[in-house]
């Protein structure tokens, strides 16, 4: 899953309307997060294997540390503790733990059966990937319908909140669309310092604009 996780960090705003989008994004992106650095320091593995599935050309050999079940929740309680003792705000603590937990839903939905519940546990996975149309059906939509819910509770205040927040809704869905039919990552580390780059600047870019929206009054 790939624009599916924006779509928790967008839909999120609507509970938690105070926190940044860019923390809420980075809940729902953060099992992603580690695991490029994970796959750096050598404790999880992952090989470039066209056909894998069809959509996506890596194996994902050893991953419990980012992308199990009993993990996920700890790194959202963890995050969710963080946030909470820096803001003392309930539904945005909420929120990015529901978002950091969303990622293993929907990778699991996604991934073929290589999902840890446990470290060392069963693997499981609905192998959404292997059908093209149905996950972009399910990403497009999903996308959509957090889009639809943020901007529902948010407006921009000026023109970087406007412009620069349909930019980014803009480069999500063409960034996936050539992601999905472009060659395979030519090897681990491009695909891991690729990974670390654009979730760096898709957050920091987040942080941007969202700062330049605000709530939409209530009719
Ligand atoms: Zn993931």
């Amino acid at each position: 899953m790939f624009i599916g996780h924006f779509a928790v960090g967008f839909a999120a705003k609507r509970v938690a309307p105070r926190t940044n989008l860019a923390v809420l994004i980075a809940a729902a992106l953060f099992l992603d997060i580690l695991w490029p650095i994970f796959v750096l320091l050598g404790w999880e593995k992952v090989r470039i294997d066209p056909g894998n599935t069809r959509f996506v050309p890596l194996a994902f050999i050893h991953y419990p540390w980012s992308h199990s079940l009993a993990m996920s929740m700890l790194w959202a309680s963890g995050f969710a503790l963080v946030y909470y003792a820096s803001t003392r705000y309930r539904p945005g603590a909420l929120m990015v733990w529901g978002g950091v937990v969303s990622h293993w839903i929907l990778d699991w939905i996604s991934h073929g059966p290589d999902m840890p519940l446990y470290p060392g546990g069963p693997r499981v996975g609905l192998a959404l990937w292997n059908s093209i149309p149905g996950t972009i059906a399910v990403e497009t939509l999903l996308l959509a319908g957090g889009v639809g819910l943020y901007v529902a509770v948010t407006r921009g205040r000026d023109r970087v909140g406007h412009y620069a927040f349909w930019a980014y809704v803009f480069f999500l869905v063409s960034a996936y669309i050539v992601d999905g039919f472009s060659a395979p990552p030519s090897s681990v580390d491009q695909l891991v310092v690729v990974g670390v780059i654009a979730s760096a600047v898709l957050i920091l870019w987040a942080w941007w604009f969202d700062r330049h929206r605000e709530p939409r009054p209530v009719r």
